[in-house]
């Protein structure tokens, strides 16, 4: 081995002192050649080699220099081989095949795994690294090349919903869905271990369809299709006693005579479409008709019988993703069966109905109408009378509904729910305006403090402005094909929506008035008149620009002789003008 020689000068760093050497034949490394040269670094080597040569011999300082030279080479190499590693760890990574992912059915002995994966099973090792208590029945499994379990993804937060139908002694649930999947028996995951179940509850299943995974919260959240049914005598309708009658003959009489129309071997239908624009009360007399329906048979059988009004928006359901739509339909009649089982009338109410149950080639294209309208008509065809259940379709564009749903047998009472006549608009004016409301004095006085003839004045008054055919009161003006220039006026495009707009408007001003005012004060007929400015102005029944499609929807024309329908700008009246 080398030794320093203290009596040495300082040596170059890095390079050895030089060994003591025996005088005699120049310095080689023959001697250790065969030994074990090759195991020596670069720089080793150097350091052997220096220690051959004499302080102050020229060729130690040349090997000083060769050693500085090496030495970086060599952190050049170390920093090359780190990123080497890094690649290869890198090209490792994403050249490795992806694992799969099974659903753990249980585990049968020590170290072993039960593991459904793309329908089949597998009797799988477990890696001995995982904590085989922790392992859940009904979690997701990692599982590698070899099918060995190495890892656990916990539950998975999507998959099918299915009702219990039954419970077995053993744990297992029966479990179906409306229409859909065959009855199947599934066993329970560790969360629904001792969880108490019934019969009725939906849960969530694993995606193999083999395990219960959860409840599905909120079950009964389909109750958020339940809208009450206020106090509603048909005479709270108003305006409509066309389509008031036409609803009483197609519903009330087939429930409430059901004996004479067997008898008279006469069909009844299924439900009625009642169809016209926005705001005139298709909701309304939807609602009339579960109220007085549900009244009438409560009196006639002593039964206490209920409604259960459920109410759809179509749009609602079409925007659903792809399967939910359908999924969405069956329940809502399943519900009904349910609920009529339970003893309940139950009504379904479809709002906008065209949106789902439109003609086939209108509106989506991805084919959900095509299996919506079908599915709908089965669903029809399964109820036998307006015993088991009442449909109610509701729209403003009866053109767009499948002929198929409007077959005799299914919804073949198509009533118009029209716009409210000037005589119609007053009925409605009076349902709103109610005979105890603060009315202004000085109208009272006028009228020799005769509350009932202070109210027929104002409805008197504020019908004859929204009717009339003056120029300051045109609404749209509609340009003809023909080239012809018609204007509608407000009257024209009233509804009970609007009327009942007014008369809250109205009141607001009044309390707004009494609020500030010390003096005794109430309605007065220009409250309203300037209620009936704002009102045509700001309803949302309106569209906010004057695109022609839209504004169409609203007036009765053929849009085959339209050009242009566009708003007139409205115009300041001065209300005591008109008073
Ligand atoms: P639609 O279903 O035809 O769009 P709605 O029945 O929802 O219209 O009417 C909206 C509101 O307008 C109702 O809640 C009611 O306050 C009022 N309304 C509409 N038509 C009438 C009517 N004929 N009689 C009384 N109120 C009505």
């Amino acid at each position: 081995m080398a030794r320093k020689n203290k009596s040495q000068p300082a040596e170059e760093p890095g390079i050895p002192a030089q060994v003591n050497q025996p005088q005699g034949p120049s310095p080689s490394l023959e001697p250790i050649l065969d030994e074990s040269l090759d195991s020596l670094s670069a720089l080793q080597l150097v350091d052997l080699l220096t220690q051959f040569y004499p302080h102050g011999s020229p060729r130690r300082t040349e090997l000083g220099y060769l050693r500085r030279r090496v030495e970086e080479l060599e952190v050049l190499n170390d920093q090359a081989r780190q990123a080497v590693e890094k690649l290869d760890a890198a090209v490792t990574k994403l050249t490795a095949p992806a694992n799969r992912v099974g659903t753990l059915l249980g585990l049968p002995k020590p170290e072993i795994a039960l593991i459904i994966n793309g329908g089949t099973e597998f009797y799988c090792s477990i890696d001995p690294r995982l904590s085989q208590s922790k392992l859940l029945v009904g979690t997701r499994i990692l599982l590698n090349e070899a099918y060995v379990v190495i890892g656990d993804l916990g539950f998975e937060t999507g998959g099918p919903v299915a009702k219990i139908q039954d419970l077995l002694p053993d744990g297992r649930l029966r479990v179906g869905q409306e229409g859909g999947m065959a009855n199947t028996l599934v066993i329970r995951s560790a969360n629904l271990g001792k969880e108490k179940l019934k019969p009725g509850l939906e849960i969530r299943l694993d995606s193999s369809q083999r395990v219960a995974l959860e409840v599905v919260a909120g079950a009964q959240s389909r109750d958020h299709l339940l809208e009450a049914v206020p106090e509603l005598p048909w005479e709270k309708v108003g305006g409509q006693d066309e389509a008031r009658q036409a609803v009483r003959d197609a519903v009330e009489l087939p429930l409430l005579h059901n004996d004479l129309f067997k008898a008279y071997n006469h069909t009844s239908p299924k439900g009625i479409l009642l169809y016209g624009p926005p705001g005139c009360g298709k909701t309304l007399l939807g609602k009339a008709t579960a109220y007085n329906l549900t009244r009438q048979l409560r009196e006639k059988t002593g039964v206490d019988h209920r409604e259960y009004f459920m109410h759809v928006k179509g749009p609602e359901i079409l925007n659903m993703w792809v399967g939910e739509s359908e999924r969405q339909v069956r329940e809502l009649f399943a519900r009904a069966r349910e609920k009529a089982k339970e003893g309940f009338l139950p009504f379904i109410f479809i709002d906008e109905c065209e949106s789902i149950l439109g003609v086939r080639r209108a509106g989506r294209t991805s084919g959900i109408l095509n299996t919506l309208v079908p599915m709908f008509c089965a669903e029809m065809d399964g109820i036998e009378s307006l015993q088991q259940m009442v449909i109610i379709l509701a729209s403003n564009r009866a053109d767009m509904i499948d002929p198929a749903i409007l077959r005799p047998g299914r919804i073949d009472r198509k009533i118009k729910v029209s716009r409210p006549t000037k005589k119609g608009s007053e009925e409605i004016y009076r349902i709103y305006i109610n005979p105890n409301l603060p009315l202004d004095p000085v109208l009272l006085k006028e009228c020799g403090d005769d509350r009932q003839k202070a109210i027929d004045t104002i409805i008197e008054k504020i019908v004859d402005r929204q009717f009339s055919q003056r120029e300051d009161n045109r609404f749209l003006e509609v340009t003809l094909r023909s080239g012809r220039h018609e204007y509608l006026h407000r009257g024209e495009m009233v509804s009970g929506a609007i009327i009942a707009g007014i008369v809250e408007r109205a009141k607001e001003t009044a309390i707004k008035r009494a609020i500030s005012s010390p003096e005794p004060t109430g309605l007065s007929v220009k409250d309203f008149i300037d209620a009936l400015d704002v009102e045509y102005k700001q309803n949302d029944i309106f569209p906010p620009n004057d695109i022609t499609e839209d504004w169409l929807k609203l007036v009765d024309y053929d849009p085959e002789n339209v050009v242009k329908l566009s708003p007139v700008k409205p115009r300041r009246v001065d209300a005591s003008a008109i008073i």
